[in-house]
């Protein structure tokens, strides 16, 4: 049983924890000024301090204690799991969903790294350098040059890793939409991201790693509540509170928060309800919050990618046209192509938003198509979410039916188009040669298809490249 020093929990944090009245750890002087003030001229005397931190009192009991608990079950939750595990420490996962994988199972799968073995023999020259560019250009020079340095120098180290914990991926690369070079790399076994949860998930459960599901963390339990070690989390277990001590760190694996509008909202206030997300229901990003209460900095929170990939009908994620872009065009519903497609994923987006009701027809031939699941493709196509014609005319037919898409113009954009791959140059939109391939092989394919939120890039801000987080005032917040 463990001890307790405290009874009352979720208390604000008030002024008998800072008796000299400097702000405590985590919390700015300008809160602290602004907190006292407006405390002061409420109650006319002493200091609370910002009513939104919550502090999570230290239970009088420990309901399980383990070594590392870890929250949420996508990629980034199993992989450290069986890395925690592998290296003698005992495991204990939570996640907050009936289902396990969160964005990653739902996700394509798509995985980028260069690898000469493969791409050498497509004939494609890349290097880690040109990774690296592409990485700290495609983000306005915003990434931090060591973190994406060692993203793109351990991108192999990943893929291979994933294929000894049992991932098959394709022999070929390409370049999957928003990418900036034929170095994506697909899981062969169709279900794509499903296929590396399916595969992490029987690691764990080899190793007979306990998930706890459905239990959602809902609070960081630290020594004091902007000081000290990390000791453990409070969740929701089964309608009541439930306690996990971790004596040696709790990760955080929770994802994004692309389905909390408020929360997208609050950072970019043109991301209201009006705008479709990409993600599960279940990326909303409260451990950002939970952490923010235990004094936890957070880092380019308005940094949200939009991906064409909302069905225009659903306004869910279940669009065709997130896969592949080379024998593949984007057009209007005027017929008209309006951006080369493999422009980076924002400027995509933007070029979409400034369309005719925001909708981009995503046409393209059998061979592009073919990377999608055959499962969920058939469902789409049943669904009428999306149309396959054995020939251009029955297609574009379609297409007026149901957008009123000028048929001529139809042609001729897709005409125009197979010209400019027969030459290798695209001279209206400036595609790329390796991914300007011609509309020729039946059946034809169309995915109506609208932007829609779908990464949220910030989060809590770590240290290097360790994944320690990092208070306010850059020191690691231990065991966290
Ligand atoms: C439709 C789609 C397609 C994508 N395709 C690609 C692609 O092809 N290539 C690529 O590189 N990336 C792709 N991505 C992005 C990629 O899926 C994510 O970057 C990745 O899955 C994130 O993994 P994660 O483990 O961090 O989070 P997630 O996989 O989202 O897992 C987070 C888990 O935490 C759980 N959780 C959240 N809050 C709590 C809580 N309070 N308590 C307990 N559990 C909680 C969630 O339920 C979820 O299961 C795609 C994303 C989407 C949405």
């Amino acid at each position: 049983m463990e001890k307790t020093e405290k009874k009352k929990k979720h208390t604000d944090f008030s002024a008998h924890d800072n008796p000299g009245k400097e702000p405590p750890e985590g919390v700015s002087r300008r809160q602290f000024v602004a907190g006292a003030a407006v405390a002061a001229g409420l109650i006319g005397s002493g200091i609370i301090f910002p009513k939104e931190l919550r502090a999570v009192e230290i239970p009088k009991k420990w309901d399980k204690t383990t070594d590392v608990v870890i929250a949420g079950t996508g990629y980034s939750g199993l992989a450290a799991a069986i890395e925690a595990h592998d290296a003698g420490s005992q495991v204990i996962i939570i996640e907050k969903s009936r289902v396990i994988g969160g964005n990653s199972v739902i996700a394509s799968g798509a995985y980028n790294a260069v690898d000469p073995a493969r791409q050498s023999k497509q004939g494609i020259e890349d290097s880690l350098d040109l990774h690296y560019r592409q990485t700290i250009e495609g983000g306005d020079n915003k990434g931090d040059p060591e973190k994406v340095r060692f993203f793109v120098e351990n991108a192999l180290g990943g893929l291979q890793w994933l294929e000894r914990m049992g991932v098959e991926f394709e022999p070929k690369v390409y370049a999957v939409v928003g990418a900036l070079w034929p170095r994506s790399h697909d899981p062969a076994e169709k279900g794509r991201g499903g296929a590396i949860i399916k595969a992490l998930k029987a690691q764990v459960d080899k190793r007979k790693i306990p998930i706890m599901m459905p239990c959602t963390l809902t609070g960081i339990v630290r020594e004091k509540p902007l000081d000290g070690d990390v000791l453990g989390i409070e969740t929701e277990f089964k309608g009541k509170k439930l306690y996990i001590k971790a004596k040696k760190a709790v990760i955080l694996a929770t994802g994004g928060f692309a389905a909390d509008v408020s929360m997208r909202s609050k950072y970019v206030p043109q991301l209201d309800a009006n705008v479709p997300t990409t993600n599960v229901p279940t990326a909303t990003g409260e451990s950002i919050i939970y952490s923010e209460d235990i004094g936890a900095d957070v880092v380019g929170m308005d940094y949200i990618q939009l991906l064409v990939a909302c069905n225009f009908y659903t306004k869910q994620y279940g669009s065709l046209a997130n896969l592949g872009i080379d024998s593949a065009i984007f057009l209007n519903t005027e017929g008209a192509r309006f951006v080369a497609e493999d422009q980076r994923r924002d400027v995509l987006a933007e070029s979409v938003l400034k369309q005719p009701g925001k909708v981009l027809l995503w046409v393209a031939d059998d061979r592009c198509q073919k990377r999608f699941n055959p499962k969920i493709t058939e469902d789409i196509i049943a669904k009428g979410l999306a149309f396959r014609a054995d020939t251009l005319e029955d297609l574009a037919k379609v297409l007026k039916e149901k957008f009123n898409v000028p048929v001529d113009k139809f042609m001729q954009s897709v005409k125009i188009y197979n010209e400019s791959a027969a030459k290798g140059v695209d001279r209206d939109f400036g595609k790329k040669q390796e991914n300007l391939k011609p509309l020729q092989q039946p059946p034809f394919w169309a995915s109506p298809t609208q932007a829609g939120v779908h990464h949220t890039m910030g989060g809590l801000r770590t240290k290097g490249t360790t994944g320690e987080i990092l208070n306010r005032r850059g020191k690691v917040i231990p065991r966290f």
